[in-house]
């Protein structure tokens, strides 16, 4: 029988992970179907009834989203020990009926910004101290960033910069600041606020590098402010790029085939 993989989340409907994983299975002719699972938050049960039917199901992996890549840890069996250090779960292995947990969010964010900038001894400031903040704060500490954390709730960037030994700062002062990097991992600029941004053109430094995490749309409002004051930009999109590689990588053990899977995500974001 044909091994099943998929997204689960809410919403999941306009996922560009179908597209990216379905085309690596028919690059690499590997027999498997990559689904859309859609899991309703108003009942508790569905999350749980999901991961307890995975073996009935034929379900051999799965990747995870919003709102559940905390949630999701109370049903794994173990973890990689990346997921647990950044306490999300992005993929899942059904390994001979036990579900392992592993993050692939922290390698998908490194992996986009050394696209166009290299970390050691980078100055940068993580917008953001939710769940994609964190698994990016603690890549850019293995790679030896000197990393900044600004957060809407001072109190949860506290938590976060106390626990990667990060600095904080405050709003004001980033302008000052002259950071090589500046990262959005919050969801300010996403669909449809999108003409919301925490930077404008005069706050942000013209030789630095801006990557935006939000997806949707491509390019934010930060993007946008960034290009005017003449830096370079990296979009979300790349970050879901790599990580999905990663994911394909812990499912099948082997490379991913990146280049089939860019040209699927290309075409779907052009749909
Ligand atoms: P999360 O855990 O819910 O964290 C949300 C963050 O956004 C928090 O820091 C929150 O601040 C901040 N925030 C929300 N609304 C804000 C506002 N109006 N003003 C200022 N800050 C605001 O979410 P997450 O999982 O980290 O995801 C964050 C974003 O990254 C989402 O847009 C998600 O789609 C995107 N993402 C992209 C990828 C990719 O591969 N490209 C991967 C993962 C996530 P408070 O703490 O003050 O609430």
């Amino acid at each position: 029988m044909k091994n099943i993989y998929g997204i689960v989340g809410h919403p999941v409907a306009q996922s560009l992970s179908p597209a990216m994983h379905q085309a690596a299975y028919k690059f690499n002719k590997i027999d498997a179907e990559y689904k859309l699972f859609d899991i309703d938050p108003e009942d508790p049960e569905n999350l749980a009834n999901f991961c307890y039917e995975t073996d009935i199901n034929n379900i051999a992996g799965f990747s995870v989203t919003m709102p559940y890549k905390q949630e999701i840890m109370r049903y794994m069996d173990n973890y990689d020990p990346l997921a647990k250090i950044v306490d999300s779960v992005n993929t899942v292995v059904n390994e001979d009926s036990k579900l392992i947990g592993y993050n692939t969010d922290t390698t998908g964010a490194i992996q986009a910004l050394q696209e166009k900038t290299k970390l050691p001894d980078k100055k940068v400031l993580i917008m953001g101290a939710g769940g994609a903040a964190r698994a990016i704060a603690y890549g850019l500490k293995e790679f030896g960033s000197d990393v900044y954390v600004f957060n809407r709730t001072k109190e949860k960037a506290k938590v976060l910069a106390d626990e990667f030994e990060l600095d904080m700062i405050d709003f004001l002062q980033i302008p000052k600041a002259n950071f090589d990097i500046i990262i959005n991992a919050t969801s300010v600029g996403m669909s449809p606020n999108t003409e919301e941004s925490l930077l404008y053109v005069d706050q942000i430094p013209k030789n630095s590098v801006v990557m935006d995490i939000v997806t949707n749309p491509m390019e934010t409002q930060l993007l946008k402010e960034a290009k005017k004051a003449g830096a370079e930009t990296i979009t979300g999109e790349r970050m879901l790029l790599h990580q999905a590689c990663g994911q394909f990588e812990i499912w099948f053990g082997k490379s991913a085939p990146i280049e089939a899977m860019e040209a699927a995500l290309y075409e779907n974001l052009e749909t």
